[in-house]
């Protein structure tokens, strides 16, 4: 089971466990104040227990399903019995107008499917459902009084339009969550989890205009790992990968809660922090530090040159970006494994 799989049904377990309750206790009320035929409040009270006993399997972390089916089964179970009852004893023997307080339910039985079963076969159960409300009633339909017909056709009714519509917001709302998802995938380099080369152009392209309008000031580091070749030729494209993947944790582990962090390309990295060129200097300084000192296991040792630009009045991403790169590449003919804030040119 991937991970969101799991989170999902942490979730659905902690909604559960908060809402069972809730649903045993007006069950529970239910039992005491409504009258009802015998069957009905047997049916009631094992409704009941079965919510109380999912509870305790929720709560002792049996798998999920169990108890969800087990409720499911039950609440269909008593909506039948409450139908029958109601038409069979209410309306027909007693002469009842209309159907009991059970018909309030209905949309419960609808949320419950569509929280639980997959999306075709909710509209399966709620259809089935449908039909097991609509067959006992046809044989006797002639000798339903018009409020007694009514009252069945609102419930048919509504449990269809209240299935067409979970129908509709599952889908909606499904097509919402995958936008979202994609949306995500769209700014994030799936190897490193750095936010791509699209993303950083965004973020560039918003900072200085915000830095022109509000002259606030932000800095840009960039770093190459250094003799990254060597790394691939010697352990594998796959220990390669497996490097900047650890570089990029250990990065992020270093960053402030404003510092923005991409994959610029290959295995060139930048960072876009709020700080101006001393407070950046430092996060370079500690980046080259932390990556310097890790042990990047079969790889080894592996370093990284730096090249770090503040932003100026007038200044464009594409200059910005391009004093950060001539530094560092001023790290690289000086040795590598160093920041620059500065060359000697300038
Ligand atoms: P320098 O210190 O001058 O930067 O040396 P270098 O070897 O790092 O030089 P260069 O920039 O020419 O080489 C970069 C290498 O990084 C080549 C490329 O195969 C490798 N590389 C780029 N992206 C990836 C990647 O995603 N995974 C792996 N394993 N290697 C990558
Ligand atoms: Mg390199
Ligand atoms: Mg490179």
């Amino acid at each position: 089971m991937g991970s969101d799989q799991k989170q999902f049904e942490e979730q659905k377990r902690r909604v559960y466990l908060f809402v069972l309750p809730i649903i045993a206790a007006s069950l529970a009320l239910n039992l005491l104040i409504t009258e009802d035929i015998r069957l009905v409040q047997l049916i009631k009270f094992v409704l009941l227990i079965a919510i109380i006993g999912c509870w305790g399997l929720l709560w002792t972390r049996w798998p999920l399903i169990v108890a969800e089916i087990l409720i499911l089964g039950v609440s269909l179970v008593y909506l039948l019995a409450a139908i029958l009852s109601s038409l069979f004893v209410h309306m027909l023997e007693q002469g009842q107008l209309q159907l009991g307080n059970f018909i309030l339910y209905v949309p419960f039985i609808v949320v419950l499917s569509f929280l639980i079963l997959e999306r075709k076969q909710a509209v399966m159960a709620c259809f089935t459902l449908l039909l097991l409300m609509i067959a006992p009633a046809i044989p006797v339909w002639g000798s339903l009084a018009s409020s007694q017909v009514h009252s069945l056709i609102t419930l048919y009714v509504s449990l269809f339009v209240y299935t067409f519509l979970a129908y509709f917001l599952h889908i909606l709302y499904r097509r919402r969550a995958e936008q979202r998802a994609i949306a995500r995938f769209a700014y994030i380099d799936a190897l490193t989890g750095a936010a791509n080369r699209y993303r950083i152009d965004e973020w560039l392209a918003e900072k200085v205009e915000k830095a022109d309008r509000e002259g606030t000031d932000f800095s840009i580091i960039l770093f190459d790992m250094d003799h990254f070749k060597r790394v691939n030729d010697e352990h594998g494209h796959k220990t390669g990968d497996d490097v900047l993947r650890q570089m990029a944790d250990l990065v992020r582990s270093e960053l402030g809660p404003g510092d923005l962090f991409g994959r610029w390309g290959g295995e060139e990295f930048i960072i876009i922090t709020n700080e101006e060129i001393p407070g950046a200097m430092e996060l370079a300084e500690r980046l080259r530090e932390a990556i310097g000192s890790h042990d990047f296991g079969k790889a080894g040792n592996v370093t990284a040159s730096f090249g770090v630009a503040g932003e100026l009045p007038g200044d464009t991403p594409e200059r910005l970006l391009n004093r950060a790169d001539e530094r560092m590449y001023h790290s690289k003919r000086t040795g590598r494994n160093r920041v620059t804030g500065e060359t000697a040119a300038e």
